[in-house]
């Protein structure tokens, strides 16, 4: 059957949009259900931006941490780390969950680094009162993507890859599949499913600086926005404080909890200044403004870069324990870290925010649709996610996402959307190029916006550049909608996914500097000149934009508190 042009491809219970950690974890949990499932990723599954992963996978595990910590201290650091905009329902599940996630990737394979004693070793990272994070050397996430790849093929699960969705097929409320596009075979798809998973990951690519690869372009936030689904806490974007200069490629934080010290130019450990007990320890969001401060103030270096230092821990640590980190300081900045300080400065590098879905991924608003991983907010990481939480939250909300999604499709017979509701996505892919040559240019467009996000949404906000950005994104949307110009290489359909990409890239940068215009305070990642303190009395609450018609609705809701009243965030 198809639908004027669109082939329908199949009939499932559960369709899962991206492949990477979270996306798999759904897609394999729902199997072992007894649901059919597929999955469809743009890129092959083991090139996710998990694959990417570096530092590790926070874990309390008995028998192999600090004998102070525990799995409630691991949910109550999150907290903080967060601001206490967590959910602590939500963190709670993550901390609790995380030893038996640990044992199971283990068992399936995952060969984590031990200590002497042959136990899973542990490192130190920013925010976590004790060493708990858990490794591979410095290729975590690498190692966990080709087991959990293994255990998909292995469960005979449907994977297609090089296919891109579009949209979310959904109608009066309920969704009926997805709709995409066979970028080899140049073809647009319909596949049917009871429920659909997004799991599309991030959307770094909309700033100019990022630690992320070419894919995260927020699809599965722009997808879901359409859907009728609330976006929640947009405006909290984690900076990573070391990107190497000039490539913004990630220098984990590892390095840090392996020891590394943060110098300014004028040979000061600055962090001393900021954060005098956690030091490069503290959570993201303080040693990211520490360092654009020193920078800003004239302590940096010419260019605009500090140095992280790891000489004092020795060639043979460095090699054993962060040999990626050694490989891209030597290849990509000429620098053997054994022997001379590393460049680095903050990048963009994680959404905190999502598509607003409750502990099992589903969301409120839309029945049907759930979320999960970096696409999805909980909300576990509050205003400021802690390092080698995000592994962590894929993999456990992934399972999640993926056991409630197939419950949700047993329970129901699959039916028939109108036709027009599954014609609507491709014909506004079709629009989108149609007008040749008098619209905005793909390559243009992706610059201004990097630019705008970057320069009047990033690391320090204020009133009038906040609203110069909603502004100038508006008339960019509009541009973009009327029509994108892509420069052919002859790449057919890779050419009209580059430019729906850029319409959803353009649709999240819109929502995140509408978000960050409207909280006025402090918290977290999201810091305003003009309110620099937090303000819990107006907004201990989550922001939620919602697309009606053709603008933006931003509603809030209060902010789940149960154990930790708010407290100072003292580090
Ligand atoms: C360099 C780097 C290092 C990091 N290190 C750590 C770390 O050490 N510890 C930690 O906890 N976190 C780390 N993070 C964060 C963490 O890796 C990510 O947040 C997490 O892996 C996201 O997993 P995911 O499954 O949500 O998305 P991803 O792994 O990004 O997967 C997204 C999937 O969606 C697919 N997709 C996207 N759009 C579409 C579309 N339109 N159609 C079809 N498919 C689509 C992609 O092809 C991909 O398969 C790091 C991030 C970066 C960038």
């Amino acid at each position: 059957m198809s639908i004027e042009g669109i082939e329908k491809l199949g009939v499932y219970d559960v369709v899962v949009v991206g492949a990477g950690l979270a996306g798999l974890m759904a897609a394999i949990h729902a199997a072992q259900r007894g649901v059919s499932v597929l999955v469809v990723s743009k890129s092959h599954p083991v090139r996710s931006h998990t694959a990417a992963a570096e530092g590790g996978i926070a874990a309390w595990i008995p028998g192999a941490s600090d004998p102070r910590d525990s799995w409630l201290q691991h949910a109550y650091d999150t907290v903080k780390g967060g601001d206490f905009l967590v959910d602590q329902h939500a963190a709670e599940i993550l901390a609790r969950e995380a030893y038996p996630t640990i044992m199971l990737l283990e068992r399936w394979g995952v060969l984590f680094t031990r200590d002497e004693e042959g136990r899973i070793a542990r490192r130190p990272f920013g925010g976590h009162r004790y060493p708990r994070t858990r490794f591979v050397e410095d290729k975590t996430g690498m190692a966990i993507m080709h087991v959990v790849y293994e255990q998909a093929l292995r469960l005979g699960i449907d994977m297609l890859d090089e296919v891109f969705a579009l949209d979310v097929v959904v109608w009066q409320g309920r969704v009926y599949g997805v709709v995409a596009v066979d970028l080899r075979e140049a073809r647009p798809l319909y596949i049917q499913a009871k429920a659909v998973v997004l799991a599309a990951g991030g959307a770094g690519m909309i700033y100019k600086h990022t630690t992320n690869n070419y894919f995260n372009t927020g699809d599965g936030y722009a997808m879901a926005l359409r859907a009728g689904a609330a976006l929640k806490d947009m405006e909290f974007i984690q900076f990573h404080p070391t990107a190497l200069y000039p490539t913004d490629i990630l220098i984990t934080e590892a390095a840090r909890g392996e020891g590394g010290h943060l110098i300014n130019a004028k040979g000061e450990r600055f962090m001393a200044r900021y954060a005098p007990q956690w030091m490069e320890l503290a959570p993201r969001d303080v040693v990211a403004r520490a360092i654009a401060t020193e920078i800003l103030e004239g302590r940096g270096f010419e260019g605009g870069y500090v140095l992280l230092d790891l000489t004092h821990l020795g060639e043979e640590r460095i090699r054993e324990r962060l040999p990626t980190v050694r490989e891209a300081a030597r290849r990509y900045a000429g620098v053997d870290p054994a022997k001379e300080p590393i460049p680095v400065r903050p990048a963009q590098h994680y959404m905190m925010g999502g598509v607003d879905v409750d502990i099992d991924g589903h969301s409120p608003d839309v029945t049907g649709l759930f979320a999960a991983g970096e696409t999805a907010c909980i909300s576990v990481h509050g205003a400021n996610r802690l390092g080698s939480n995000s592994l962590l939250e894929a993999a456990v909300f992934g399972k999640r996402a993926g056991l409630a999604a197939a419950s949700y499709a047993l329970g129901r017979g699959s039916g028939e959307p109108p036709a027009e509701a599954v014609r609507e996505p491709v014909e506004r892919l079709y629009s989108l190029l149609r007008r040749e040559r008098s619209g905005v240019e793909l390559g243009e467009a992706r610059r201004e916006l990097r630019e705008v996000m970057w320069v009047k949404v990033g690391l320090f906000r204020e009133e009038k550049g906040l609203a110069e950005a909603v502004s100038r994104l508006t008339d960019l949307y509009k541009r973009v909608l009327d029509g994108i110009v892509v420069p052919s290489r002859g790449r057919g359909w890779y050419d009209l996914a580059l430019a729906y990409e850029t319409l959803n890239m353009v649709t999240v940068g819109l929502v995140v500097a509408r978000a960050a215009l409207e909280r006025r305070e402090s918290r977290g990642a999201h810091y305003r000149l003009d309110y620099p303190k937090r303000d819990d009395e107006n907004y201990l609450k989550h922001s939620l934009v919602r697309l009606r018609g053709d603008s933006l609705e931003v509603g809030w809701r209060k902010v789940e508190v149960r154990r930790w009243e708010p407290g100072e965030r003292a580090y």
